[in-house]
């Protein structure tokens, strides 16, 4: 064969390594899909229908979260739910906190009984198992002052509110979520403010809650003025799922607000295709024009995207929105969602299956968090097989396996 032919045969090889995804990723339900986009409009109209709102009160993230769906009442009026289905919700509320932004209601498929926005939003029996844990990673044991969570050396989080746009059912701080809606008291967020102060070794401050974007654009502004101005800070990061939940949060206003105070990344949280939609994607364009970063850490979830086809399309589409993929985390034991986890397989069969399949980029790091707070553990397939003093044996992404040497490294000093 001459070097066209080889490399012919070759591409023809790649191509064959993907065509089971080929055939069936446009099976994958996907926000921005034309028939998903229909009928989220139908949808929202008679949502607006509903309340008797304007476009204009669609577009107010005030007026969406003002208008959370969260009774029954409602929610049956606006999703066809059957007799079982809202009983639990009846059983459920009376244990675990629900509420629904308009926008995200709009997403759900009628159709499908088991539509990953509903089953992210729309709580179920399942959930009423006394299995798992309420704070499984002891952060309880990790406040040494005000609002602040520490767990590592460089960096600190400031909680800053208990509120969310959309209480996820699968969600790992359900314990902070509490029955009603409090922001962190000026008292305590001074407290976090100070403590960074007077421990400069602290470089990283993730701000975060509940939502971080769900702080009003004021108090925003105060505290990240007062972090951008501690010499030490290096950076500022935002934790806030409202991109996914209510992107009308990313308003002008806000984006202003931000982009005075680089470094700042925001890290969000999108688990499936059907969540990046038109509206998600002008916000995540407001940002990073505005030069924020962003980044997606999913969470693995039984039944919304521990499939490694959906998996890749989700990190896929997020770098098309201009979302870098950061973590995929393993499900916690957390009381009320032990439902949604997954075994650790299918998180190495997702890895395995994103590795040489689909560009670098696109490759989060699967996170597994150690018990009682000991930190982020990365989980990846194997590819180190040996490790000698001369020599390693190592897996490519098609289990190829080659012998590769090791030596020490030389003194650079004494060759140049
Ligand atoms: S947005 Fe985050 S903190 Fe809020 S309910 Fe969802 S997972 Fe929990």
């Amino acid at each position: 064969m001459n070097k066209k032919q080889i490399a012919l045969k070759r591409a023809a090889d790649l191509r064959n390594r993907v065509q089971d995804y080929l055939d069936v990723k446009d099976t994958i339900p996907r926000g921005m899909a034309p028939d998903q986009q229909a009928k989220s409009k139908d949808k929202k109209q008679r949502i607006l229908d509903h309340f008797k709102a304007s476009e204009e009160n669609w577009n107010d993230y005030k007026w969406q979260l003002k208008n959370r769906i969260s009774d029954v009442d409602t929610l049956t009026k606006l999703t066809s739910l059957d007799e079982d289905e809202v009983l639990a919700v009846e059983q459920v509320g009376k244990k675990f906190r629900w509420s629904i932004s308009p926008y995200y209601l709009s997403l759900i498929d009628d159709d499908d009984r088991y539509d990953p926005i509903k089953l992210q939003s729309i709580p179920t029996v399942a959930e009423l198992t006394e299995e798992g844990l309420a704070d499984p990673m002891a952060e309880e044991f990790t406040n040494p002052a005000g609002a602040i969570t520490r767990r590592y050396p460089d960096r600190v989080i400031i909680n800053v509110t208990n509120q969310c746009a959309m209480y996820c059912r699968h969600c790992q701080r359900r314990r902070n979520i509490g029955s009603d809606d409090h922001h962190t008291s000026r008292k305590k967020l001074e407290e976090s403010i100070a403590y960074i102060r007077d421990n400069p070794e602290i470089r990283d401050v993730l701000i975060t809650g509940g939502d971080a974007l769900l702080l009003a654009d004021a108090s925003l502004d105060w505290l990240l003025g007062e972090l951008h101005s501690i010499k030490s800070v290096e950076l500022i990061r935002l934790g806030s799922r409202v991109l996914a939940t209510m992107p009308q949060r990313i308003t002008d206003r806000l984006v202003n607000i931000l982009k005075k105070y680089p470094p700042l990344y925001i890290n969000t949280q999108f688990n499936h295709p059907k969540e990046l939609t038109e509206d998600v994607k002008e916000a995540c364009d407001k940002l990073a024009t505005a030069g924020i970063p962003l980044g997606n850490q999913a969470v693995l979830l039984n039944g919304i995207n521990n499939d490694k086809y959906v998996m890749r399309l989700l990190n896929q589409e997020l770098l098309k929105f201009r979302i870098r993929p950061y973590y995929i985390f393993h499900a916690k034991r957390v009381v009320g969602t032990t439902h949604f986890r997954t075994s650790v397989d299918d998180g190495i069969e997702i890895m395995e299956y994103l590795r040489g399949y689909t560009s670098g980029m696109a490759i989060p790091t699967y996170i597994i968090n150690a018990p009682q707070g000991h930190g982020k553990t990365p989980i990846a397939p194997q590819y180190l097989v040996s490790r000698g003093k001369d020599h390693l044996m190592i897996r490519t992404w098609e289990g190829k396996v080659f012998e590769y040497p090791n030596r020490p490294t030389p003194d650079l000093k004494e060759l140049v």
